[in-house]
Formats: C-alpha cells, sequence, structure tokens
C-alpha cells in the first residue's frame, strides 16, 4: 500500500489513494451505469446513466474517506497518532501510530467508523424520502438508495467480529475488559479474523466453481483478511515480547559520532563507510549533542554534491530527535520515535551522558531474537 497518491491533508491527515481505487472505481461506475440504474428506473439516457454512476461512486468514495477520517479524529482524541490514510481496493485503512491504551479508547476509536457509515446511510436514506415526497422518482432517488444501501453494508460487514475489521477490534475491546490482557485479547481477535478469512476463501473458491466468476472476489478478500490477521496475531506477540523490556536492552551502546561540520563526502571515506548501523550520532563544535544523522540520508545525497554537502545540512536537529532514558520502556520509545517520524531516539543515562541509540531495526532485531529463542525452546522441550 505504500504505492499511493497522495491526494491532500484532511483533519491533519495525509490521505492517499492506491492505484487499485481506480480499478474499483471503474468498477462500480460500469456497474451501476450499466446494470443498477437502468434496472431500477429505465427511462433515462446513457449518458444520464453514466453521469448518475460517476457522481454515485465519487459520493461513494468520500464516504469511506469519512469513515477512515472518523477512526482518525477520535484516535487523536484518544492519544494514538494517526500517520496517514490510504484508500485502496477493499476501501481504507488509518494507519495509527500506535496503541490504544486502554479497552475503552479501543472501542471508541473501532466503533466510530461504523458508526459514521450508519449516519451517512440515514441522510442519505432520508434524502431518498424526501427526494420521492418532492416527487423525483428518477435518477437522483435512485442514486441516495443505492449510497444509503451500500453505506449501511460497508457498516455491517465492517462490524463483523474478526481482526482487522472494526467488529474484531471492537471484540478485542471486549475481550481486554474481560480478561485485563491486551495481548491475549488481540490474539482472540485476530484468530476470528482468520477464521472469517478462511470461511470467505471457501465460500469464494465454491461459488467459482460453480462457474460464479464472481466468487473471486470474497476469495481474494479472504485471502486479505486471513493474511492481515496472522500478521495482527504475530505483531501483539511481538509487542508484548518487547514491552517488558527497557530501552538500555535494545539500543546499539556507544554509537559513533560524526561532527555537524564535516563534509558528507569525508564521513564517507572514514571508519563509517563499514558501519551497519541505520544512524549516527551528530556532535557540535564543543562535543555536545547536536542531532541525528540517518545513513541512509548519507546515502541519498548525489555523488557531485557530496563534496558540497556538511553533516548538518542532512542531519536530524536535537530538538526533533527523540530523547529518552536508559530505564524507559520500549513501548514508550517506540511511541516517541513513531510521532518523531521514525527518527532514531538518542538513550541518555542517569548522568545524562550519551548511553546508546535506538533505531526501529533494533528493536525489531531484539523482538524477533526473543520471539525466536521461545520457539527454540519450545522445540528444545519436547
Ligand atoms: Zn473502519
Amino acid at each position: 500500500m505504500r504505492q499511493s497518491i497522495r491526494i491532500g491533508r484532511f483533519a491533519g491527515v495525509d490521505v492517499g489513494v492506491n492505484w487499485s481505487v481506480l480499478v474499483i472505481f471503474a468498477l462500480i461506475t460500469w456497474q451501476l451505469a450499466d446494470y443498477v440504474l437502468p434496472g431500477t428506473y429505465g427511462a433515462g439516457s446513457r449518458a444520464a446513466y453514466w453521469l448518475a454512476a460517476v457522481v454515485a461512486a465519487l459520493v461513494f468514495f468520500f464516504s469511506l474517506l469519512a469513515h477512515e477520517v472518523s477512526h482518525a479524529v477520535v484516535a487523536r482524541h484518544n492519544g494514538v497518532g494517526v500517520r496517514s490514510i490510504t484508500l485502496w481496493l477493499f476501501g481504507g485503512v488509518a494507519q495509527l501510530e500506535g496503541e490504544a491504551a486502554s479497552p475503552g479508547a479501543e472501542f471508541r476509536i473501532a466503533a466510530v467508523g461504523p458508526g459514521t457509515s450508519l449516519a451517512l446511510a440515514a441522510v442519505f436514506g432520508v434524502g431518498e424520502v424526501l427526494a420521492h415526497a418532492a416527487g423525483s422518482h428518477g435518477l437522483v432517488a435512485q442514486v441516495l438508495t443505492w449510497l444509503w444501501q451500500v453505506n449501511l453494508l460497508l457498516a455491517a460487514f465492517n462490524l463483523i467480529p474478526a481482526a482487522p475489521l472494526d467488529g474484531g477490534r471492537i471484540l478485542r475491546s471486549g475481550l481486554w475488559r474481560a480478561w485485563h490482557d491486551p495481548t491475549r485479547a488481540a490474539v482472540a481477535a485476530a484468530r476470528a479474523g482468520r477464521a472469517f478469512g478462511a470461511v470467505l476463501i471457501v465460500v469464494g473458491v465454491v461459488e467459482f466453481g460453480f462457474g460464479g466468476a464472481l466468487g473471486l472476489w470474497p476469495a481474494l478478500l479472504g485471502w486479505f483478511l486471513y493474511a492481515a490477521a496472522g500478521s495482527e496475531e504475530r505483531n501483539a506477540r511481538l509487542r508484548s515480547s518487547i514491552a517488558q523490556l527497557a530501552a538500555w536492552q535494545v539500543m546499539t551502546p556507544n554509537p559513533p559520532t560524526v561532527p555537524a561540520h564535516a563534509r558528507v563526502a569525508d564521513m564517507a571515506h572514514s571508519a563509517l563507510r563499514h558501519y551497519g548501523g541505520e544512524a549516527v550520532v551528530v556532535t557540535d563544535e564543543r562535543g555536545w549533542l547536536a542531532g541525528v544523522l540517518r545513513t541512509d540520508a548519507m546515502r541519498a545525497v548525489p555523488a557531485d554534491r557530496l563534496g558540497s554537502t556538511m553533516v548538518s545540512d542532512i542531519a536530524v536537529p536535537l530538538d526533533q530527535v527523540p530523547v529518552v532514558r536508559t530505564g524507559d520502556p520500549v513501548r514508550v520509545v517506540l511511541e516517541r520515535m513513531a510521532r518523531a517520524g521514525g527518527t532514531p531516539a538518542l538513550v541518555l543515562d542517569a548522568e545524562n551522558r550519551l548511553a546508546g541509540i535506538v533505531t526501529q531495526s533494533n528493536v525489531v532485531r531484539t523482538a524477533m531474537m526473543g520471539d525466536l529463542q521461545r520457539r527454540f525452546g519450545q522445540f528444545a522441550r519436547r
């Protein structure tokens, strides 16, 4: 979903559209113009059907967007940052930067989406009633009918209690409240998601086997849900295994430092050439902390500008770098890094001395080692 076209900002969140949306937009418009509208309202011209279909499809995409923006707004009200919203093949995804802090917050963030779709269905339903009352039995009323139906369907589908659907998150919030164990609740909701995905795959394949080409659709959707639920379960387990760690347990101790006033060209020929880490620490003339230089930013400098680019030109300045303590929980470190757009965090000890640096790969590596040890432990016990 990375290859998306940015279309703007809504409620302070970047909104992108994946190319797959164009395919769906074309399919919906075609289906409306060629089947749905002529089938329910047989007295229009071809041009009128197509125009109405395009308008209906556009309003539908704004409905999808409203659903995702509502998740984003409520997430933010509950202290969870939002990276972006992307519309794609199966609707929308609001990418959150952290976890809800409580079952109540989880419930609110999840429930507002289907709630918004239900509210939109009600608005379009009332619109249809008004259109009929005004004596319109034409295309406008037909489009409104389709819009309330499709929003109702969207709300209903999303309420199915299977992660990563909204209903799965609502289920998780309930189990979390009952069991007081967010990880166990997430795993249960993710398993429900896998089961639902598997059912959709079977239904789709059977339908396809009986000659229904549309069976490919539920099968594809089921496959996506099955895979997404599997990765949710893995993530929940990884998160819980690293949640118990502190910053000093995942950091790279004594990271290399580079002076802010050095030229990038000189860095490329120094010992840094063989440094495999993601980031180094930048110091000023007095040797004090001045920021963080990501090695990918260094590699991104064009060869002909290596000589004229200073470290300070491409480094992240200190006021934008997350700074944590050796004893801070990894959960806090990750939240700060996410809020700083993935910038590595500097770790200070009790005497305010630099102890190390934490990058996203540090955390992933540590979590994976823990996962591996657990698996190996299970294996060894057999
Ligand atoms: Zn949703």
